[in-house]
């Protein structure tokens, strides 16, 4: 079978998580995030989420180094074999080269990078309104745009919905400016290697999905041809 190796590329707030997920069930890759890998660690105390944490409640990138080798060995598990989703990564240009890198040394290339586009008034809006499940935090919802059906609970497991300790309007500020300085220029780095596709991250969750569907959908046919 052809890979299908996407990067899901946009600002904080853009849907990108919300995207994953559903294609993650359309085409059966998995859904990489590094916030969720890293909000993993923290939860479990360890030296790495230690170390994150005051780099994430400051809205600054966590450093290249450890971001790096965490994505440098979760593509080469046998669950993305076949491809996978990037939702998070890269997010400055060493961060691009070094995923060049190692794809290249597992004789891999990017298939796409699928940019969702959305201007920062929207993202200040659906970051203060993001609610994610506490036991699976790849379920998210938005209180006025995508409530779940009982306030407060999870429609997938029953858990609790919380509030992320970054989606504090202070916070939700510094990220967009690092997002416009470090991870912007990514969109003409990846034009110029022709790998770009854009989308209007406006329209809603469902007409966002259909795009993206159907153009990984054709993107997959001209890889097996
Ligand atoms: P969002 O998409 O809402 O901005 P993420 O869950 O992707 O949030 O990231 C949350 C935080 O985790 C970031 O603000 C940053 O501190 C850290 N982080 C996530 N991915 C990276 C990365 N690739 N490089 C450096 N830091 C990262
Ligand atoms: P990202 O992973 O890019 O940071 P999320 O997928 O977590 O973004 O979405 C951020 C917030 O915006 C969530 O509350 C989500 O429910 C909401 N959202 C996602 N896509 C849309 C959309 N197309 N229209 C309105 N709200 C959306």
């Amino acid at each position: 079978m052809s890979e299908l190796n996407l990067i899901l590329l946009g600002p904080p707030g853009a849907g990108k998580g919300t995207q994953a997920e559903r294609l993650r069930d359309d085409f059966g890759i998995p859904h990489i995030s590094t916030g969720d890998i890293l909000r993993g660690q923290v939860a479990e105390g360890t030296e790495l989420g230690r170390q994150a944490k005051r780099y994430m409640d400051a809205g600054e990138l966590v450093p290249d180094d450890v971001i790096i080798d965490m994505i440098t060995e979760r593509i080469a598990e046998g669950d993305a074999r076949d491809g996978f989703l990037l939702d998070g990564f890269p997010r400055n240009r060493q961060q691009a080269e070094a995923l060049n890198e190692a794809l290249g040394s597992l004789d891999r290339r990017l298939t796409s990078v699928l940019l969702i586009d959305v201007p920062d008034d929207d993202v200040v809006r659906r970051l203060a309104g993001r609610r994610v499940c506490v036991k699976n935090p790849s379920h998210i919802y938005h209180v006025d745009f995508d409530p779940p059906k009982h306030e407060g609970v999870c429609d997938q497991d029953g858990a609790r919905l919380i509030q992320r300790d970054d989606d504090k309007e202070d916070t939700i500020r510094r990220r967009l400016e690092v997002y416009h300085s470090q991870t912007e220029p990514l969109i003409g780095y990846y034009d110029d290697a022709g790998l770009l596709r854009r989308f209007d991250g406006r329209r809603s969750p469902d007409e966002v999905h259909a795009h993206i569907r159907a153009t990984v959908a054709t993107l997959r046919l001209e890889e097996t041809l």
